[in-house]
């Protein structure tokens, strides 16, 4: 049996990922501290035999006893505003996070899968954002702390591949949405469907001009479940490149939902980047992957995921 451990795993995409490595026949060891993962995401996984929860910071050494085939390191504050309350964790996580993770892979011969992010293009200069394009990144802005810690743990993966002959993926994941996102962590998809749904204005930072493209999570996952499978170390893009104005988007949840919510502007974060698509040709080449999943169905599970909260919190 293939043993995949999986840091974050209490997350959002760790939480997905476990579903459909355990549905593909692997043995999933899930490592988190649950600073924002939460436990209600793997609930439906508790008392499975081939599913093990080890409460655990990555940032810290860690052992395991097992024969582990797979390590996938997706341990990590990641929506703006955790970055922002927990600077210091996501830099030690991306950073020592990233080489305990990979010490534990090297020490078992196992494949190592690591969680990037379109952050390392930083605000981009280049549209849209291929694999070669090396960033714009503010390293000592506020969201340095995410960025840098991602631009440092793909070079550390890098190393381990050539020194130590590791056998490394590494997923530039761009944005992301889909049930057990935290409705309040900050980003924006959690953020307007919260708010459309409580009838409360939603509140779009700076003009909404600034364009981001969202991917379904099922299909997010089955690109990173392709790469794992795949030969191909340097990193790869995976989001779907349809590409909307964050304005677009709030018009877009407003009447998905039927929200008699209004819009409102807020100050625009420091260094929000202005644009965002994802160029997948390479994923599209070398793993024959493409998103399948429309705008209009990916939200309607999301919204129903959100609304099954809400009305839990009414009880
Ligand atoms: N955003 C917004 N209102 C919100 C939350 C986010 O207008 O309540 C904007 C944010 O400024 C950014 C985009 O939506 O331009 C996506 O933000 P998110 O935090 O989801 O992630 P990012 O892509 O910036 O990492």
């Amino acid at each position: 049996m293939t043993t995949t451990v999986v840091t974050g795993g209490a997350g959002f995409l760790g939480s997905h990922l476990s579903d459909r490595l355990l549905a593909e026949g692997h043995r999933v060891l899930c490592i988190d501290n649950l600073i924002t993962g939460n436990l209600a995401n793997i609930a439906h996984l508790e008392g499975r035999e081939d599913f093990r929860f080890i409460e655990h910071d990555v940032s810290k050494p860690l052992f395991v006893d097992d024969e582990i085939d797979n390590v996938l390191h997706f341990a990590s504050p990641a929506s703006p505003i955790d970055y922002l309350e927990l600077p210091i964790q996501t830099l030690k996580v991306g950073s020592l996070g990233t080489h305990n993770t990979l010490g534990l892979a090297k020490q078992k011969q196992a494949r190592y899968l690591l969680a990037s992010t379109s952050e390392v293009y930083g605000d981009p200069l280049i549209h849209p954002q291929p694999e070669s394009y090396w960033g714009n990144v503010n390293p000592v802005g506020p969201r340095g702390v995410y960025d840098e810690a991602k631009r440092f743990a793909e070079a550390l993966a890098m190393a381990y591949h050539r020194y130590h002959g590791i056998e490394t993926r590494i997923v530039r994941i761009f944005n992301t949405y889909g049930p057990r996102m935290r409705p309040r962590d900050g980003r924006v998809v959690p953020a307007f469907i919260d708010q459309a749904l409580r009838g409360e204005p939603l509140t779009v930072f700076g003009d909404g001009s600034q364009t981001r493209s969202f991917c379904y999570v099922s299909d997010l996952v089955d690109g990173i479940y392709r790469l794992l499978l795949s030969d191909e170390v340097e990193p790869i893009n995976i989001g779907n490149p349809r590409e909307m104005s964050v304005l677009e988007f709030a018009e877009t949840i407003i009447e998905h939902t039927g929200s008699r919510s209004e819009i409102t502007h807020k100050p625009l974060p420091v260094d929000d980047p202005k644009i965002r698509q994802p160029d997948i040709s390479k994923a599209s080449a070398l793993l024959g992957w493409s998103p399948r999943v429309e705008l209009e169905d990916g939200l309607a599970s999301t919204v129903a995921y959100f609304e099954k909260l809400l009305a839990a919190e009414a009880i």
